[in-house]
């Protein structure tokens, strides 16, 4: 309403944002952005936006923004020039490398870098340096997804797309408080529950949140049963004759896991996952463990419910979708109930056709673009993984480096990486546009490792933050639409974005710090590019990795013309649906082709249910869980910059159960002490406000750097995907003050 009225030029961007990657029109006006609408011809968003999307821009105006690098002298920070600055990370770099060794430089991205800042990080570290010690933030979030998508399909990222939700009878949302995560395809889960008949949507969660309020029907369960509550499904589904034989004789295998037990407390990089075959009958005993009234005390879900949750998917009329983000990824075994998930689609042949379809949402803007498509993981490559030869070698070729100068080990994963440092094998590390020091599970730990005598480290963000507090040199970098680039949502969709500003006073992209420094380290060579033309050759190249009808992905023309093209991209036209001959040109074989395995068949994995690392005691007595708000991105360290959302939510609480509050006298805004057995924290409380966890739970949003309640979370991963479990530890809950 209040729009200055002069000529305001609209240009089209993704989101800066979530992994829904919303398509926004930002107004421009005497160099600055004014203004976001919804960009009405994006099939993702179709005009709407959440409240961060609506606000995105003026998180480029936040006062206190870095301009200016600045460099650690005697102990204090002192603004530098670029140049110098730049001067020093590579001499640092160099002189770790000429002193220790390659493998004693790390770099740390993020699911939030643009597609080409994650190549250029990759050639740089796995071409022209030659070690492997790259990771992202992503693997603190989708991790366990890959792993799950590779063991049972062999490819990686969802075959279907956002389209699915207007097909979909059934929505099954497994511990996904998609209301305020993923705001936008939630309103699109709604909008079609208005339009069309019989439309449901079940919320399947661990507490009751603003999507359970909005759901047909809330099934609370206890934490870490999910495994045991998707075989129960599958459990039923068999006993019941629901199987689509065909489907399943034609499509898939069964196999088996090899069923180890570790958390990745203490462990180096194994992939600890044994494969076998095993026949339907074998699976069919093993699922017999999980009838539902077996597990009903075990998950706190009434046997009843568990049968109408596998009515609803062994239904032959009825078209499923399920949908996950971080309850099933945040998981010590993450990929196993990934797995499990995909085996209820696979037994029922709700896969890959428009509105039956297996859906795992990314948080990041980017994290499918930049971390599992460029490969931005210690593992991988920007095709394929750096064990297995035929990726180095064409990595080699288009990078134009010896094959032996890639390794074809991986080192150090996310958690691992940061113990590194902790032990002082890694002696350089560089950190982009992400903030581990508010992130990192039992955070105490791997920040006083960081803070060690010997250890140097480069933080390049847009404002400062609890790990820039830790930085020996600070780099400002551009944001978004101060830079060209692309992010990859959920999708499979590639998204360009113009720079449409100038970065403020000497911010630069983090692309270009990147080739800046490598320039420094000798490798001219390999980063020829002008700064005019460095996005689009990056892409040309890029794109030598993923030709073909599997992989293919859209030109640099076709990207700048259309907001978005989904990969595979081939002969001119997206695929939305992978693996059914219906839709992609790449399957070769009759029915399904899931063509990421040999012979073209999935595998249903069986993966039992395993007990959590830690679970509440006498001295320990409630379960904690963390997440997000709709109104924050990730740590808050942008969108608490933009008043309307920091006066919206200015601070994070701890949610507690209404009968537990009454019990210890604790009522919204009275501070209360949680502690675990890694720290404690004080915090004010919330009862019966936005969310309301189970008796005997609490829940926490991450957000907040005056309340890091990392400092509580527990350190354990998938030992399969290495992907933390932020969502379920034991804490003590003790009133504090009345204030
Ligand atoms: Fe941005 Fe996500 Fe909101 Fe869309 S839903 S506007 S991508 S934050």
């Amino acid at each position: 309403r209040n729009l200055p009225s002069g000529d305001i030029a609209w240009k089209k961007s993704p989101c800066r944002f979530c992994g829904v990657g919303c398509g926004l029109l930002i107004g421009l006006q005497e160099g600055k952005a004014i203004a976001v609408k919804g960009d009405p011809q994006s099939s993702v968003n179709k005009g709407l936006c959440c409240v961060k999307g609506y606000h995105s821009v003026m998180a480029l105006y936040g006062k206190d923004r870095l301009t200016k690098p600045l460099v650690r002298k005697n102990g204090k920070m002192v603004e530098t020039s670029m140049q110098e600055a730049l001067d020093l990370v590579a001499q640092k770099m160099q002189e770790a490398i000429d002193n220790h060794g390659k493998d004693s430089v790390a770099l740390y991205g993020s699911g939030q870098w643009t597609i080409p800042d994650g190549y250029v990080a990759s050639k740089l570290m796995k071409g022209a340096i030659g070690t492997n010690n790259l990771e992202a933030n992503a693997r603190l979030c989708m991790a366990s997804a890959v792993t799950g998508f590779m063991s049972t399909f062999g490819m990686d990222e969802p075959m279907g797309c956002y389209d699915d939700i207007d097909h979909a009878d059934v929505f099954v949302l497994w511990g996904n408080n998609m209301a305020e995560m993923h705001p936008v395809l939630f309103s699109r889960l709604l909008d079609n529950r208005l339009k069309r008949k019989n439309v449901k949507i079940i919320d399947l969660a661990t507490r009751t949140t603003r999507t359970s309020m909005a759901a047909d029907r809330s099934i609370l369960f206890k934490p870490q049963t999910d495994l045991a509550i998707a075989n129960a499904i599958c459990c039923e589904i068999v006993n019941n004759d629901w199987v689509n034989t065909q489907f399943v004789r034609k499509h898939t295998h069964f196999k088996k896991g090899k069923t180890d037990i570790g958390y990745g407390l203490e462990d180096g990089f194994q992939f600890n996952d044994k494969i076998s075959d095993i026949s339907f009958e074998d699976y069919k005993t093993f699922l017999q463990d999980y009838k539902p009234e077996s597990i009903q005390e075990l998950s706190g879900v009434s046997a009843k419910d568990l049968k109408y949750l596998a009515s609803l998917y062994g239904n032959p009329n009825l078209k499923v979708m399920s949908l996950w983000c971080m309850g099933p990824n945040q998981h010590t075994r993450g990929t196993w109930i990934n797995n499990l998930i995909y085996n209820i689609h696979l037994l029922t042949g709700k896969i890959s056709t428009p509105g039956n379809s297996p859906f795992s949402l990314t948080g990041q803007p980017s994290a499918c673009g930049t971390v599992r498509e460029v490969g931005t993981l210690t593992h991988k490559l920007p095709h394929g993984v750096v064990m297995d030869e035929h990726s180095r070698e064409m990595a080699a070729e288009i990078w134009q480096v010896p094959v032996e100068k890639i390794p074809s080990k991986p080192t150090y994963h996310t958690v691992e990486m940061f113990r590194a440092l902790d032990r002082g094998d890694l002696k350089f590390m560089w950190i982009q546009v992400t903030n581990p020091m508010v992130t990192m599970p039992k955070l105490n730990r791997y920040r006083e490792g960081a803070l060690k005598e010997g250890r140097f480290v480069v933080v390049s963000d847009v404002y400062p933050t609890p790990t820039t507090a830790i930085a020996d040199v600070i780099l400002p970098s551009a944001m978004w639409i101060e830079r060209e680039g692309m992010f990859g949502n959920s999708e499979r969709r590639t998204q360009h974005f113009e720079q449409m500003l100038e970065p403020p006073g000497e911010a630069m992209s983090d692309t270009w710090q990147l080739i800046e420094v490598a320039r420094r380290l000798g490798y001219e060579k390999l980063f020829p590019w002008t700064k005019e033309n460095h996005i689009e050759e990056i892409w040309k190249e890029y794109g030598r990795f993923h030709e073909g009808p599997k992989h293919g992905m859209a030109p640099y023309e076709t990207l700048k013309s259309q907001p978005g093209a989904q990969w595979p991209f081939h002969e001119g036209k997206s695929t939305k649906w992978r693996f059914n001959p219906k839709y992609d040109p790449a399957c070769k074989r009759e029915g399904f082709d899931f063509y990421g395995k040999a012979d073209g068949k999935a595998w249903i994995l069986a993966r039992p249910y395993e007990a959590p690392p830690e679970v509440p005691d006498n001295e320990y007595p409630f379960w904690l869980n963390t997440g997000r708000v709709v109104e924050h991105w990730h740590t808050g360290s942008m969108t608490r910059r933009v008043s309307v959302l920091h006066q919206a939510v200015p601070n994070s609480y701890v949610e507690l159960h209404p009968d537990d509050a009454r019990r210890m006298n604790i009522r919204t805004g009275n501070l209360v002490k949680i502690s675990s057995r890694r720290g404690e924290i004080v915090m004010p409380a919330s009862v019966d406000e936005r969310g309301k966890p189970a008796p005997g739970h609490v829940f926490v949003p991450f957000f907040d750097e005056q309340f890091l309640i990392n400092e509580l979370t527990l350190d354990a991963f998938c030992p399969i995907s290495k992907q933390p479990d932020y969502k379920k530890c034991a804490v003590k809950v003790e009133k504090y003050s009345s204030v």
